[in-house]
């Protein structure tokens, strides 16, 4: 179990502060570690580390991100220890991709060693990670974000509640779900939030 906090708007709000508001409150759902990534200018802002939110607030500023959208995870470890490293976003190997999950990839590490095999590296021992790289081999083949995603998903087994920022994409959080909960909150024409709780 863990959280995830999603927000992308047109308006002029503070998107680091009310990520870290919006993920506070699923805190009880996870709390070995906590990251935030945001896009702004073609570039992936993430700051994440292992520790409750507050203790990682003091050390990273968690309210203060640029741009217009952003994804906020607390996690309760299933595969990788507690660690800075293994704590969500996780990237692809360009860090053109940052992905957020609750669940379990089950079959990882089958699909990690073909990864690996490929060229992607590794970075932490978690099965997220193969999410990201996944993605990146199938844009290669020229599938676009939503497409690669659901092409991908047909060999992922497991559960997951998935959001997916795209550094070529400001106005985009992708969002999918299997057993996990998601549920998605529209403030129509303003802003959108995803969230693994109400
Ligand atoms: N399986 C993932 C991990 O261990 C996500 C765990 C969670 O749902 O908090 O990093």
């Amino acid at each position: 179990m863990c959280g995830i906090f999603g927000v992308v708007t047109n308006q002029d709000i503070p998107i680091g502060k009310i990520a870290l508001e919006g993920i506070k409150r699923l805190e009880y759902r996870g709390y070995d570690s906590v990251g935030i990534v945001s896009q702004f200018n073609g570039k992936l802002f993430i700051k994440k580390d292992a520790g409750k939110i507050d203790e990682v607030h003091k050390k990273l500023k968690l309210d203060d991100f640029p741009g217009k959208v952003a994804l906020a995870h607390t996690r309760w470890a299933t595969h990788g220890a507690p660690t800075k490293i293994n704590s969500h976003p996780h990237t692809n190997c360009t860090n053109e991709i940052a992905v957020v999950h609750n669940g379990i990839i089950e079959n990882f590490m089958t699909l990690k060693k073909e990864l690996i095999q490929n060229g992607h590296n590794f970075r932490s021992d978690t099965d997220t990670e193969v999410i990201p790289h996944l993605i990146e081999e199938k844009m290669k083949e020229g599938f676009d974000l939503k497409d690669s995603i659901i092409e991908i998903l047909k060999i992922c087994k497991g559960s997951y509640g998935l959001a997916i920022l795209h550094v070529n994409m400001p106005d985009t959080i992708i969002v999918v779900r299997k057993e996990s909960p998601l549920v998605i909150g529209i403030e129509p024409g303003k802003t959108t939030y995803c969230a693994s709780d109400i």
